[in-house]
């Protein structure tokens, strides 16, 4: 344990070059050298930090993982090196060891590289324990591991198991997640918050006629509509709510506004002029039914939402394509705030 002392108190040489430790004159690695050619070679970064957390040590492996050398960081803080969004993760850590914890904690943080860029991460601290008497002695050994990898393959596995494949909208899941988080949003505001629901109209004789794979291309070109006007909206979430049917979630948005939303989108889909030859309301191009709900936190204690909310889209939807298809129809869910619906005049359906 001398060399181990020796090499963790800083006292060695740190300019040395590792590739002549313990080389004498055979090759060989002396035993003494044995705990410092292991802590030198570490691909992990490997800190000692004083009970005041202040570095007392920190491996070679700094230079390459940080761009700082270790002689530039002991002393220091290694807390000024988290990432400002990270301060209080690596905090919350030195509470529960200071509370008598004896870990090991592992927590993920970005920490500050010399360039100013950051890296993710992954630390594993824990308290020494004397293995004589049991107790813990001074200090805390922390190892580093660089995970840009994993993070960037978790962030990529994260957005596949959210996204469409098809039209690279938000999927279903994605969309039950927005709409339950934008509720909670809703009521913490006292605010309101609306929903779009289009429906391709006669999407089925259009596949009829052009095949499924046109169909699919068809549905990529409207989905580029729901993804551009829900661009144009704060915090909203264009998905694709199933087959041919895309929903916007809208935070914070009331039924007139939601109205106007829905009333771009079908124009917009419109304008494209796609050749349907079999769409049956008398227009020669693909359109889209609109159905549009809004939900007020007023209404709380009556509207079970989410799910009435996409039942009362589901509703307007519903009317918009008895009433003819390539219109908007609005509907509040039953219990909401009637006032608000009387004062909302839809907007009339382009021919
Ligand atoms: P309506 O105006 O009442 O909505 O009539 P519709 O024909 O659009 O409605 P219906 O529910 O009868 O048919 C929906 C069609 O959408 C049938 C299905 O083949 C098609 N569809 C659903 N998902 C996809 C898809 O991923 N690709 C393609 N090409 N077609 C799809
Ligand atoms: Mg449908
Ligand atoms: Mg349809």
């Amino acid at each position: 344990m001398g060399c181990q002392t020796t090499v963790m108190s800083g006292e060695s040489d740190h300019g040395h070059d590792a590739e002549a430790v313990g080389k004498p004159d055979d090759g060989e690695i002396r035993d003494a050298d044995i705990h410092r050619v292991l802590v030198d070679y570490a691909t992990d970064v490997l800190w000692l930090l004083h009970p005041d957390y202040t570095v007392r040590y920190v491996s070679r492996a700094v230079d390459s993982l940080l761009g700082w050398s270790s002689e530039e960081l002991v002393g220091g803080h290694p807390m000024q090196l988290a990432h400002p969004a990270d301060v209080s993760l690596v905090e919350e850590v030195i509470l529960r060891a200071r509370a008598g914890e004896p870990g090991p904690f592992t927590f993920t943080v970005r920490v500050r590289r010399k360039d100013g860029t950051y890296v993710w991460v992954e630390c594993r601290s824990l308290r020494i324990r004397d293995p004589g008497t049991e107790t813990f002695r001074q200090g805390v050994v922390v190892t580093m591991r660089d995970i840009t990898v994993r993070k960037k393959l978790e962030t990529e596995l994260a957005a596949l198991a959210t996204t469409d494949p098809l039209t690279q909208l938000a999927n279903r899941r994605a969309f039950d997640e927005a709409l339950a988080n934008c509720w909670q949003d809703t009521l913490s505001e006292d605010g309101e918050m609306s929903l779009v629901i289009g429906d391709i109209d006669f999407f089925k004789n259009f596949n009829d006629s052009f095949g499924h794979q046109a169909g699919d291309d068809c549905l990529r070109t409207v989905a580029s509509v729901f993804r551009e006007i829900a661009r144009d909206v704060p915090g909203a979430l264009a998905t694709r709510y199933g087959g041919e049917e895309m929903a916007v979630v809208l935070p914070a948005v009331g039924l007139e506004q939601a109205c106007a939303i829905g009333e771009g989108l079908r124009a917009r889909v419109e304008a494209l002029r796609l050749p349907h030859g079999r769409n049956r309301g008398g227009f020669p191009f693909v359109t889209v039914s609109i159905g549009v709900a809004t939900a007020t936190a007023r209404a709380e204690h009556t509207v079970p939402i989410p799910q009435s909310l996409v039942f009362a889209a589901d509703v307007a939807l519903y009317k918009a394509k008895r009433a003819g298809r390539n219109r908007v129809s609005a509907t509040y869910p039953e219990t909401a705030d009637r006032a608000a619906r009387e004062r909302v005049g839809l907007p009339p359906a382009v021919q």
